[in-house]
């Protein structure tokens, strides 16, 4: 006897039941998914990277220039190449934002607008970075001083010819108003204050060094090994390109008196192809901002002595390229340093750090004013294990 069909569905329009395993398959698909889940969750927490991000460059507008950020391709970060770039570039638009003459965050404002006498309370990073120009001034004998602006106000270095120069009492005022020893400073409770009225902070020669820091320690808190940042020419660099073994990264100095190529940035202009794999370059020089009066060319840099721009002339210093193994602020303080120190004073000064300095590893590439026809004489620095510092002439190209 047939057996009745239980469905009455005619057999022409029954949807076909699951094949069988059907149910096992999904099973095995969740157990993968969950391996590679907690596979990379294992790889992100031993530093691996089960993909690699391409190289990464970041470029933005600040600090009156531009800065650059290069994340390489295998950098070893946690996080994406763009997620880097950006703690970098926050990094650096915070020193800015502190530590730049205008804007309601910034403490060097704030300073800037108080009289004498009023405590004023800065942010941790500022104090750093006073504290660290407090201390160039200290071993610079006042070579270095971050109150030079009363004095660099008066002026306009604008790369023009100028018709004026500041009256007697204008430069006197501003004198009076300029000198390190009138910042005081409250470690307890980091607050700064000025001894006299008029007075102004400015971290010109060291802040962008410091920014440069900021951004490569950024790179580093996201687990990059490999970076590059650089703000108007003050760079900073770690761990080298990627590689086994990594290759240095490689940077050009600038011949003070020859103007880059823009088709051949590597080329023509350049005195020196500089291989680092860490640490800090900075430059500082009489090429980019100026002025000329009567004939002559004032550089932006200040001697604190004469309350003064740096005049360019024969035995002054064109430009000068400060190499430090770990800091790009030291760099920058050091190069702004000896522009006003010049060759010789430059070379007791560092006879005088040369323990510090050279024992570290610092190297200083620089290029004095020759004669009137503007012929370059390159220097360069050496100590001896006693910490005598010898400066030599090196060859042109050489
Ligand atoms: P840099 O390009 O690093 O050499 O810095 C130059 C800038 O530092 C100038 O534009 C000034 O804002 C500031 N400055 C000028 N003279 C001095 C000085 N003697 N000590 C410290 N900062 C200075
Ligand atoms: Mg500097």
């Amino acid at each position: 006897m047939p057996v009745p069909d239980p469905d009455p569905t005619p057999p022409s329009r029954r949807v076909p039941s699951r094949r069988k395993g059907g149910a096992g398959f999904f099973r095995v698909a969740v157990l993968f998914l969950l391996a590679a889940m907690a596979g990379y969750y294992l790889s992100e927490q031993m530093g691996w990277r089960l993909w690699r991000d391409g190289e990464v460059s970041r470029e933005f507008e600040t600090m009156r220039t531009y800065a650059r950020i290069l994340i390489p391709a295998g950098s070893g970060a946690r996080v994406s190449g763009k997620e880097a770039a950006d703690a970098a570039e926050a990094a650096v638009r915070r020193v800015n934002d502190l530590m730049g003459p205008h804007g309601d965050l910034s403490d060097v404002a704030r300073l800037n607008a108080s009289p004498a006498g009023v405590w004023v309370e800065v942010d941790p990073l500022t104090w750093r970075v006073v504290m660290e120009a407090l201390r160039w001034n200290r071993l610079s004998g006042g070579a270095f001083d971050p109150t030079i602006g009363p004095i660099k106000s008066l002026f306009k270095f604008d790369q023009s010819e100028h018709d004026n120069w500041p009256d007697a009492a204008a430069l006197d005022s501003a004198r009076k108003r300029t000198g390190a020893d009138k910042l005081l400073f409250d470690r307890e409770g980091m607050r700064l204050s000025w001894a006299v009225d008029g007075m102004r902070l400015d971290l010109g020669a060291i802040a962008k060094g410091f920014a440069a820091d900021q951004a490569a320690e950024a790179l580093m808190a996201v687990g990059a090994r490999h970076g590059v940042a650089e703000i108007g020419g003050e760079l900073r660099v770690f761990g080298g390109k990627p590689g086994n073994p990594p290759q240095p990264w490689r940077t050009g100095i600038r011949d003070p008196r020859q103007r880059p190529d823009p088709e051949d940035p590597a080329g023509a202009g350049l005195a020196e192809v500089l291989e680092l794999t860490d640490g800090g370059v900075a430059t500082s020089g009489d090429y980019e901002s100026y002025f000329i009066y009567q004939g002559k060319r004032f550089q932006h840099i200040i001697d604190p002595g004469s309350g003064l721009p740096v005049e360019v002339k024969p035995g002054s210093v064109a430009g000068v390229t400060v190499i430090s193994p770990d800091s790009c602020a030291a760099a920058d303080a050091l190069a702004t340093t000896l522009c006003v120190l010049g060759p010789e004073r430059g070379r007791r000064f560092l006879e005088g750090q040369a323990l510090g300095l050279f024992s570290r590893g610092v190297r200083i590439i620089m290029f004095v004013v020759g004669n009137e026809a503007g012929d370059m004489r390159r220097l360069a620095f050496t100590a001896d294990d006693k910490g005598n510092v010898t400066m030599s002439e090196e060859g042109k190209d050489g």
